[in-house]
């Protein structure tokens, strides 16, 4: 990994997909693993993951975090699954200055969700860079979300790597499980409206997606995957540059595309 060269740190968000990622080597994992090396080293990481929803905003405040096995059904392997990532109580103090006047509570009972470490244990497999969580306000409208990713901001330029977690479109009832399943014809538009907004820098289309129309309420019925996104597009600027790391419907229904800002391959390869 190379050191912070341009001044501030990319954000990323990741489409997490399948809790089995965590074990598994496909073209997601590969690229995960590959964002560990294209990324400077930060100081710490600030995950925003759809499964941490609470009532109020919330920031995860353990020292040494558990690691939460927040799914059933799934090998014993994968509960065995540990990551061990040291907590940052002075850059939990850091979000809730940056978030007022927002009333952001420290909740010491919380490790980390599948959502983080799924992710992580291919991004930085060593476990070595201390990581908070930033609990997503179920209560809240999609505007919200994406002012408090605004209120970040900051962190980028204090060595921190903001990322979400989840999935663009993310909908379990209409999985299609068998093999090579093709994409669904109402998840793929969703899927590349999203992504044709971002390249237009038109957040304000992506706080209102659900005026998208049926596609968008068939791939977000429940707003938790989506919003991690919104905290990221809050933190970018416009000097950014914009690549999609991974991109691809899973099982006909999930999206695993994933967005970085300011992430400079060329230059970080150079100065590795
Ligand atoms: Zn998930």
């Amino acid at each position: 990994m190379s050191e912070l060269v341009r001044g501030k740190m990319p954000v990323i968000f990741v489409g997490h997909g399948n809790p089995m990622n965590t074990l598994t080597e496909n073209v997601y994992t590969r690229t995960w693993r590959n964002l560990g090396h294209w990324m400077p080293t930060p100081s710490a990481i600030l995950c925003v993951s759809a499964h941490w929803t609470t009532r109020g905003t919330w920031i995860s405040g353990q020292e040494q975090p558990s690691t939460i096995h927040d799914f059933r059904g799934f090998p014993a392997e994968l509960f065995a699954m540990q990551y061990p990532a040291r907590g940052d109580l002075g850059l939990a103090r850091r979000v809730e200055q940056l978030l007022a006047p927002v009333k952001v509570g420290l909740d010491d009972n919380q490790g980390l969700d599948h959502g983080v470490w799924s992710v992580l244990a291919h991004v930085y497999p060593q476990a070595d860079i201390p990581v908070l969580q930033l609990s997503i306000d179920a209560t809240q409208e999609p505007a919200y979300h994406y002012r408090l990713g605004r209120a970040l901001m900051p962190l980028r330029r204090e060595g921190v790597l903001v990322m979400g977690s989840g999935n663009v479109v993310h909908n379990l009832g209409r999985m299609d499980t068998g093999p090579n399943a093709p994409p669904q014809p109402w998840a793929q538009n969703f899927n590349v409206w999203v992504r044709s907004r971002i390249e237009e820098n038109d957040d304000n289309a992506l706080t209102h997606y659900l005026d998208f129309g049926t596609d968008a309420v068939r791939s977000v019925p429940t707003p938790e995957h989506f919003l991690p996104l919104l905290y990221c597009l809050g933190l970018r600027e416009a000097d950014d540059t914009l690549s999609f790391p991974t991109d691809g419907i899973e099982s006909g229904a999930i999206s695993m595309l994933s967005v970085a800002l300011g992430l400079d391959k060329e230059s970080l390869r150079q100065a590795a």
